[in-house]
């Protein structure tokens, strides 16, 4: 199909797609097996300006936006999902910063991510608030010098490896969700400690930790924006990074359904290779048929995010919900029709059937995010009626 990219978009994903080809490719299953954080592809990624795509000219991005941030996702993701979340959740990890944060906070900042001299994470989630964001108890009080920061996140995509980390916590901890602010917090600052990296179903070589804050003193400058409106910015940042999700499921759909279609063209049985049987052509096209309307999908909402549009909420949880529910159904079906061999792991799908299935769970689980598109259809028909 054609989504009328511009010439940098074009450019943008091919050479995603080149490093995928012949950086990742003969790497991932190594990587994943051996759970091992890959270093040297984001060296490779950074080398390539791929952390420029979704920053701002001004702090030495190439002025990029979602719909950049996803292209880059997608290819990665077509042979690694593993890498393609390392490297969104570093955008993740600012776009907080680059909507609210002060000139003086993103020039700090935001050019070593688009060097990607360092990685960037977001963290939100707490043992005791998953879904429920707004459940949150991690306190930041205000002391002398800047905020004390105290509590636990849990589930930290580049935890541990990231450098600069936006931390949702409490100001005002009588307030909930309403007292809750966004705070950048730096590594190596005293008191900020990390938890064991979680072993994996998938997107194994990814870091996963937990962040522990004790006594963690926060300059007062570190502050995103105004106090208590942390939840409202995290909840904002989701509407937009959704669509980043959403092309991390296409993208391994995409790979696995690849995979199956060579699979099938070259596996003989009962004289004929498989592609032949009319069971396996229906699986393939429908295979075939929903990749592609959940990339149509995601590109749209990454579109509508960088139009600067308002009430994205729906378009963007759709595309989330679609594609991954989409890559869930694909990347079961590539193993299927790969058999025996499928289920082993001298062959991609089963990673694929591993790494596509946290698409479901985070960034809002589908059942949520189903909730939230029907809150949307529910308030339209409350305006038009
Ligand atoms: C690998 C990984 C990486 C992650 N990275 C990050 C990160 O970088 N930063 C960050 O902040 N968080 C991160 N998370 C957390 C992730 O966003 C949460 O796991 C997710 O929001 C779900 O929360 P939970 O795991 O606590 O599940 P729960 O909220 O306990 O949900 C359990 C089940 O109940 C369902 N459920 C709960 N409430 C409702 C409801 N109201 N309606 C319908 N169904 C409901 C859910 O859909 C789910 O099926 C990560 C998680 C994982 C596993």
């Amino acid at each position: 199909m054609e989504y009328f990219l511009s010439e940098q978009q074009k450019t943008i994903k091919s050479l995603a797609r080149r490093i995928a080809e012949e950086r990742i490719l003969p790497v991932r299953a190594e990587l994943d097996e051996k759970e091992e954080f890959p270093w040297a592809i984001i060296k490779d990624l950074a080398d390539a300006d791929m952390f420029r795509a979704f920053i701002p000219e001004e702090y030495d991005g190439l002025g990029g936006g979602c719909l950049e941030l996803c292209l880059v996702v997608e290819e990665l993701s077509r042979v690694c999902s593993a890498i393609a979340v390392t490297y969104a959740a570093s955008a993740l990890g600012i776009f907080t910063l680059l909507e609210y944060g002060t000139e003086a906070q993103k020039q700090k900042y935001l050019p070593d991510i688009a060097s990607g001299k360092r990685l960037g994470a977001f963290a939100l989630t707490e043992p005791t608030a998953g879904s429920d964001a707004g459940a949150i108890k991690t306190t930041a009080e205000k002391v002398e010098g800047g905020y004390l920061l105290n509590g636990t996140k849990q589930f930290i995509t580049n935890g541990g490896e990231a450098e600069i980390y936006t931390v949702i916590a409490l100001t005002a901890k009588n307030r909930g969700a309403r007292g809750a602010s966004a705070l950048i917090v730096e590594k190596d600052t005293p008191g900020f400690t990390f938890g064991k990296k979680e072993k994996k179903m998938g997107i194994r070589s990814s870091s996963t930790r937990k962040l522990i804050f004790r006594n963690c003193l926060v300059p007062e400058e570190n502050i995103i924006g105004r106090e208590g409106m942390g939840f409202i910015a995290a909840m904002k940042l989701f509407d937009r990074s959704r669509p980043g999700i959403g092309s991390q499921a296409v993208g391994v759909a995409q790979g696995a359904l690849e995979a199956a279609v060579d699979y099938a063209r070259q596996r003989i049985q009962f004289g004929h290779p498989i592609i032949s049987l009319p069971v396996v052509q229906d699986m393939l096209a429908d295979m075939a048929i929903n990749v592609e309307a959940a990339r149509a999908l995601v590109y749209a909402a990454a579109r509508t995010v960088d139009s600067g549009a308002k009430n994205i909420t729906e378009v963007s949880s759709m595309s989330k919900v679609f594609a991954s529910d989409t890559a869930m159904k694909v990347t079961t079906d590539a193993v299927q029709i790969c058999g025996g061999a499928g289920y082993m792991r001298d062959y991609p799908v089963e990673k694929m059937m591993r790494d596509a299935k946290i698409t479901q769970i985070y960034e809002g689980s589908n059942q949520v995010l189903r909730n939230a598109i029907a809150i949307e259809l529910r308030k339209r028909k409350a305006r038009t009626e």
